[in-house]
């Protein structure tokens, strides 16, 4: 069995190992609660998240350098960026839309009573301005050990761009850095090999906690979410797929199928970024002139899941609320959730934050976001699924629209696989 198929049987086991401890009422016992799930499930899949977030930082520094040298012209670059920039925009602006249009269809939360001690406090969030200050680090080395995406990536191209301008004298340079690529790429591959267990530690973990009787009262929400997601990922991306760069939708299916598990593992883009990278250049064919940025960049911007349950959240509360929302606050829900997507970081639940932002521009009670707090975790999970997806759609048809892609190793099936050694 190959390690995608061995990640999904996993997958799998975690799902029924999880509910059967719910359901047994196992996950309540003091004891399974501090020893397996809190202790063995918790450990095994932390060290497998910390080994996969160890590594983003080298990987994007040193994939990233390389890439520009590859790129080799600085108009190029700034094709492929902007390239970027707006079909990450329009994707996550056409992902909301389709979810406010799938809730307000749906009519969640007409009808609903409010609990009455839901509570959620508003976290702060960056304004744009700092935002934008922020993607030039005044310390490079800062911005590397806290992992600021935007930051590295900046002082990656702007590394990158120097050492193109003086590439006769630094072939050593480049060389070098081309080993320690290659060394990082070994790395991520490495753990990706302990992947099986870390999955069924990671869900079976998630799914023991999941609160099962709130699920069933937001069912409504629940479900309009997760029908959404589904549609946006399977209908709306595989068409951009298909008609922006005529690429077969079943290979990139079964292609992604590993990154997605990670993510939805994970419940990290950012996590999930040295697996992103890797499926779209060993298994989809994108080089990585165009790859190497465009992940990390997608991971850090991209949010199309995140924003879709912004726009299904926003409709069940203002139901809830009684709250008319006329088409006007919906483009201003629509604007709000694609500028916060842009400044928030791939990390668990920071869609979350990113709401409080959505609801005070139209006028809805932040502690409302207390309903479907508890529900959170699992939606997470699938929406990063989703998110990851988006990544490796716009990057491979940036990298298509380019002639940057591979249609020898996209169609070939066996590009890439780990293989069980
Ligand atoms: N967990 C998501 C991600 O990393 C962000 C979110 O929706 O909270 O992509």
């Amino acid at each position: 069995m190959n390690l995608a198929n061995k990640v999904l049987v996993a997958l799998a086991l975690g799902i029924i190992v999880g509910l059967g401890l719910n359901f047994s009422d196992l996950a309540n016992h003091p004891w399974v609660d501090q020893n397996i799930i809190g202790g063995l499930f918790h450990v095994i899949g932390k060290l497998f998240v910390n080994s996969l977030k160890m590594l983003v930082v080298p990987l994007v520094l040193f994939s990233l350098i390389p890439g520009i040298i590859g790129i080799g012209d600085i108009s190029l670059l700034g094709r492929i960026g902007t390239k970027a920039i707006v079909l990450y925009l329009v994707t996550t602006a056409i992902a909301i839309t389709t979810a406010i249009v799938f809730a307000a269809g749906f009519g969640i939360g007409k009808g609903m009573s409010i609990p009455s001690d839901v509570s959620f406090a508003g976290k702060e969030s960056s304004s744009f301005s700092d935002i934008l200050i922020g993607i030039i680090p005044t310390n490079p080395v800062a911005a590397m050990a806290n992992g600021d995406m935007l930051s590295i990536i900046f002082f990656s191209i702007f590394f990158g761009i120097a050492l193109l301008s003086v590439a006769k004298q630094s072939k050593e340079l480049i060389g070098l850095i081309e080993q320690i690529n290659a060394v990082v790429m070994h790395m991520v591959t490495m753990v990706m090999y302990f992947a099986p267990i870390a999955v069924f530690c990671l869900v079976a973990k998630a799914i023991a906690e999941l609160g099962i009787d709130l699920l069933a009262q937001l069912a409504g929400y629940v479900l309009v979410l997760l029908l959404a997601l589904m549609f946006h990922m399977l209908v709306t991306q595989m068409v951009f797929l298909k008609a922006l760069a005529g690429l077969d939708i079943g290979i990139f299916l079964k292609k992604i199928r590993t990154a997605q598990l990670f993510a939805f593992s994970t419940s990290s883009s950012g996590a999930t970024i040295p697996v992103t990278l890797r499926t779209v250049q060993q298994r989809l064919g994108v080089d990585r002139a165009v790859s190497s940025f465009s992940v990390p960049f997608g991971a850090t911007i991209n949010m199309d899941g995140t924003a879709m349950m912004q726009g299904v959240a926003t409709v069940f509360i203002a139901n809830m609320y009684g709250v008319e929302l006329g088409t006007g606050d919906f483009v201003m829900v629509i604007a709000t959730a694609v500028l916060a997507s842009i400044g928030t970081a791939a990390v668990p639940a920071v869609g979350l934050v990113m709401l409080t932002l959505v609801f005070n521009q139209v006028g809805l009670p932040v502690e409302g976001i207390g309903i479907i707090l508890g529900v959170d975790r699992l939606l997470d999970m699938v929406r990063t699924a989703v998110n990851v997806t988006g990544d490796a759609v716009v990057t491979s048809v940036v990298a298509k629209s380019e002639n940057r892609m591979d249609l020898d190793i996209y169609n070939d099936p066996e590009a890439g696989m780990i293989e069980d050694t």
